[in-house]
């Protein structure tokens, strides 16, 4: 098992698209085993700040550290090798293979490769597969899919797979995991069970930084909240500070 991580820093981090300002001088810190919300209005800048974390952006300003890692390399595939996994607002999967094979692509991507140089490069060993199909199948035990396993992806339904990206993020073993909105189009008892299983992932020590819309979720299950508007921090603080917090109410929970 890889040594417990420091805490994730961004410091001042900014990025701008063709002169728009997505992010400008945005200040974050998610500790181990805490789950972070990542509030704000469209356009506020929170999926950038989650790709930029993620490595898919660049910031053109500020400064990302892991514990006394800078968090430096663009490729994605080295935030893995960091312990850094992520979901995606449309789960990224591969239609004809089974739902086991698409979680099972999760453990197998490291530093080196990418995506695609992953899935054909599996199995190399059968050794490495069957270890491979063991963790995987646990993985989606934890998510609740486990009969689903043998099932073609293109099969399940929106909110399934999600939970499997979820499982395939979890192959990592990840010190954090970013999630993009995992809640969309899930319905009231699937956003609890979600709600839940968040939670047991972060009491086994792995970071959540959560951006949701669904405020009841972040509410519920969150250790701190940054609410982001126009690509800065308008608040960070504990679920019950953030709701009574005078500007995120009037600029965003509208009430
Ligand atoms: P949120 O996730 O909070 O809805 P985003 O991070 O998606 O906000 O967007 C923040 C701002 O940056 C918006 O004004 C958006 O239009 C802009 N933006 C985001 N991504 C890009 C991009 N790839 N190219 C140009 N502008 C972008």
């Amino acid at each position: 098992r890889r040594p417990a991580p420091g805490r994730l820093r961004l410091d001042n981090i900014m990025l701008a698209f063709g002169g728009v300002r997505a992010i400008d001088g945005v200040d974050l810190e998610v500790a181990p085993g805490e789950v972070h919300g990542l509030i704000g209005p469209n356009g506020s800048g929170k999926t950038t700040t989650l790709n930029v974390v993620s490595g898919y952006y660049q910031p053109q300003q500020g400064r990302m550290t892991l514990g006394d890692d800078p968090l430096v390399s663009g490729r994605p595939q080295a935030r893995a090798a960091f312990g850094i996994a992520r979901t995606f607002q449309t789960p990224r999967i591969i239609g004809e293979a089974t739902v086991l094979q698409n979680v099972m692509i999760g453990g197998t991507i490291d530093g080196r490769a990418t995506f695609l140089e992953t899935l054909l490069a599996l199995p190399r060993h059968h050794r490495d597969e069957r270890h491979l199909e063991q963790a995987a199948r646990l993985a989606l035990e934890a998510v609740g899919l486990e009969m689903l396993a043998s099932a073609r992806a293109d099969r399940l339904q929106h909110s399934e797979l999600r939970f499997v990206e979820i499982a395939r993020a979890l192959m990592l073993r990840p010190a954090y995991l970013l999630l993009d909105e995992p809640a969309a189009g899930l319905s009231s008892e699937e956003i609890k069970r979600l709600g839940s299983l968040i939670q047991a992932i972060s009491r086994q020590g792995t970071g959540v930084l959560l951006v949701e819309h669904h405020a009841d979720l972040i509410f519920d299950i969150c250790d701190h909240v940054t609410v982001l508007n126009l690509g800065r921090v308008l608040a960070s603080g504990t679920p019950a500070e953030i709701r009574v917090h005078k500007e995120v109410v009037s600029a965003y929970l509208g009430a």
